[in-house]
């Protein structure tokens, strides 16, 4: 079947290469490229963060973890590495609702002052500046497309021709669901002080702190703001992240600031991973991945790839 598949983040990519795997003559368009989407943005931890629901997500979180883990070990030049590291929690310590998900986890023996308690586990982390361009190349090794294209509505699909809607947060406009809405998040890069362990702390759900270490840079988290658009990075947000990151990781205290970035998680109640019949044809939408875009990645191609595989056998 030909398949065109709008949207060039984590979520469109991921999904035209396992299409592109199961056969399918896969065309990617996008306004953005993909070093320059949200998903570019992403500190690309493996965290089930702000995406429901629940049961799904510990489903897609958990085939993407075990495909991340694969491509850390297979493919190291794709950006991706299985790396341990600590959540630290205020508040009762209880088993986290995603505990399904992973391999492995355990408690911490003792916590920071401040903290009752936490976890210890590895994850894949992934280098978003390696992943995305390894992605689009595994896509184009398969023989599909990835052309730059500002649609101003989906392609109409028909009895030949599926599309998959892969298109974040512009889904509000292009899916007309008001339901989609921006969660702002701003990040500040470090140089490398020589880490190799994450951390994460979100007990305040508009504060949270996270370092996420790569091999060049450190990812330092960072901020979640409902309802906000505001592309620019803002000076006193970067401080208090700083300030916040530096005081649990004295290492970061040396590390010379290089950048500062913004994305707009695609928030919404529920992931949107269903087809809608239009006409002759059929769109797949799948967006709305909030704060766990990558986490998801892989499961949710999964399906998509099922879906599309169930409509061209008939
Ligand atoms: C600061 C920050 C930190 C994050 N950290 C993590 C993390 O640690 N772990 C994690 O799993 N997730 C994280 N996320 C979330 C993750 O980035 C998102 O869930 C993910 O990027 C969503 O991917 P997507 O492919 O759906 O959307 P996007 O990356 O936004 O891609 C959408 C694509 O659709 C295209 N498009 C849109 N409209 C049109 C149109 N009209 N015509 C053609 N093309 C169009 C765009 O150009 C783009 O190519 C983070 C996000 C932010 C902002």
């Amino acid at each position: 079947m030909r398949v065109i598949v709008v949207g060039a983040g984590v979520i469109g990519l991921s999904v035209g290469v396992r299409l592109a795997e199961a056969g399918h003559e896969v065309a990617v368009l996008a306004r953005d490229l993909p070093l320059e989407t949200t998903s570019a943005v992403a500190a690309a931890l493996w965290y089930p963060y702000r995406a429901l629901p629940r049961d799904a997500v510990v489903r897609w979180s958990a085939a993407t973890y075990a495909e991340l883990a694969r491509l850390a070990d297979t493919h190291p030049e794709s950006g991706v590495s299985v790396r341990w590291g600590t959540e630290l929690v205020r508040g009762p310590v209880t088993e986290p609702w995603w505990r399904d998900a992973v391999p492995q986890i355990e408690q911490l023996p003792s916590a920071p002052e401040g903290y009752s308690g936490g976890w210890r586990l590895p994850v894949p982390v992934s280098d978003m500046s390696l992943y995305l361009p390894w992605l689009a190349a595994r896509l184009e090794s398969l023989g599909a497309t990835l052309t730059r294209a500002w649609l101003s509505a989906l392609p109409q699909p028909s009895a030949a021709v599926t599309v998959v809607n892969a298109t974040g947060l512009a889904a509000r406009a292009i899916a007309d669901d008001p339901s989609l809405l921006p969660v702002r998040g701003q990040v500040v890069l470090l140089e490398q002080p020589g880490l190799t362990e994450w951390l994460l702390e979100h007990s305040d759900e508009q504060e949270l702190t996270y370092v996420v270490p790569r091999e060049q840079v450190v990812v330092v988290g960072g901020t979640a703001e409902d309802g906000s658009y505001d592309p620019r990075p803002d000076p006193a947000s970067a401080d208090e992240i700083l300030v916040r990151a530096r005081a649990l990781v004295p290492e970061l205290r040396r590390a010379k600031v290089v950048g500062h970035r913004v994305g707009l998680r695609p928030a919404r109640p529920a992931v949107r991973l269903e087809t809608e019949q239009r006409g002759d044809g059929t769109i797949v939408h799948c967006y709305g991945h909030g704060g766990a875009g990558v986490t998801l990645s892989w499961g949710c191609a999964d399906d998509v790839a099922a879906l599309v595989g169930g409509l061209a056998r008939g």
